[in-house]
């Protein structure tokens, strides 16, 4: 295959003398690795291009599964202030982590490609970066097939809240649930057995009103018309605790590049 695409890059590796591999998320092609000749010099020709935080045009070709050559590259844009601002840095790694692991090789998202770039033009021009870290990871968790059960409780379909969200179920689970819950006897304690025994387990979030109505606006919303969204910060705490639990529990992905932005944000 021999193609020119617009891309991402999620991450470069140094590779022999002064080369380097580049994996793109491509709009047209998916997640691809390439060989950037001369990529790890300072002058090289394809260097500026392969740095993290750019986006442009790709020239490559590539057979087969294996890693494909990237001929020539034209950016299209460097996000200046995500690379010069710690914490806007820290947030874009983990978004490029997470993208990098819950996107398997080769398959094309075209429409997740135009909404990681919208999101992070939105963050190098100024909008709340957190909200849109929230947006890109429920997006991811649609696309792996973890679509967190937002509208009704996970065990017995009620709609009305309050609830609390139980990563490990896979969602809302209401406070009658959890109530009676409470008072079985557990597995673990030998008094019974409960199927659920361990449903608390792996941490549950209690969800106000405005966490869960600012959980089921983002996994839909389009970042490229996005307007101001004001959140209050106890209620960004609270999806941020959600979706990193949700992470740990339903998709096995503890990131790397949390803790640099977790210790960023105490
Ligand atoms: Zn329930």
């Amino acid at each position: 295959m021999r193609g020119r695409t617009e891309a991402l890059v999620l991450r470069a590796a140094e590779y022999g003398e002064g080369h380097k591999i580049v994996t793109l998320l491509t709009r047209e092609a998916g997640k691809i690795g390439l060989v950037a000749r001369g990529a790890g010099k300072p002058r090289g020709r394809l260097t500026a291009a392969c740095q993290p935080l750019v986006c442009g045009f790709y020239s490559f070709s590539r057979f087969g599964s294996s890693l494909g050559t990237l001929h020539h590259a034209e950016i299209e844009r460097v996000f200046r202030r995500l690379r010069e601002d710690l914490l806007l840095t820290a947030i874009a790694a983990y978004v490029m982590e997470l993208t990098d692991r819950m996107l398997a090789d080769g398959e094309p998202q075209p429409e997740f490609y135009d909404q990681l770039k919208a999101g992070l033009a939105a963050m190098d021009e100024g909008k709340d970066p957190l909200v849109l870290m929230h947006a890109l990871e429920l997006k991811l968790l649609g696309l792996g097939g973890y679509r967190p059960v937002l509208d009704a409780c996970v065990e017995c379909g009620r709609q009305e809240g309050p609830f609390l969200f139980a990563p490990r179920l896979g969602g809302l689970f209401c406070s009658a649930c959890a109530d009676r819950q409470a008072g079985m006897p557990s597995a673990r304690s030998g008094g019974g057995f409960s199927a659920r025994a361990d449903w608390a387990a792996g941490g549950v979030v209690p969800l106000n009103a405005s966490a869960l109505r600012l959980l089921r606006l983002l996994g839909g919303v389009d970042l490229r018309r996005l307007g101001r969204v004001e959140v209050r910060p106890e209620t960004e705490r609270t999806l941020r605790e959600v979706l990193r639990r949700y992470f740990e529990e339903q998709a096995d992905l503890r990131a790397n590049s949390w803790v640099l932005l977790e210790n960023l944000l105490r």
